[in-house]
């Protein structure tokens, strides 16, 4: 087995590699502070680049503790389908093409009157 054989070696579990001349980068803890009071705590690299913000565990954005004049987070909002649609057209022209697309419904039917939803 793996074990038995790393006995047999000799040397035990010791490492030959002693940490001796061994620099661990420097690290400091960060805070970051979301609107709902959560608290992330990271470290970074002291040579690293701190961002101004860290996304919550809750999704929100936390802002670096002690950041002078953070940059807002870009937030892109979803451009939903009525969006769109209203970056083309008002609500007039909206109105109207509705009116027109039940006219051309109700003249196919052939039965103007009644307003009953298609059989499916
Ligand atoms: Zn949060």
């Amino acid at each position: 087995m793996a074990e038995r054989s790393l006995r047999g070696s000799g040397i035990g579990f010791q490492s030959l590699e002693s940490e001796e001349g061994v620099e661990f980068a420097a690290r400091a803890e960060v805070a970051y502070d979301c609107p709902d009071g959560h608290t992330t705590i990271l470290p970074f690299a002291l040579e690293a680049e701190v961002p101004d913000f860290w996304q919550c565990r809750c999704g929100a954005a936390g802002v670096l503790r002690g950041a002078r004049d953070p940059e807002p987070p870009r937030t892109r909002r979803q451009r939903t389908h009525w969006d769109m649609l209203l970056e083309r057209r008002t609500i007039g022209e909206l109105e109207d093409v509705l009116s027109e697309c039940l006219e051309l419904l109700r003249a196919r039917r052939g039965d103007p009157a009644e307003d009953r939803p298609v059989a499916v």
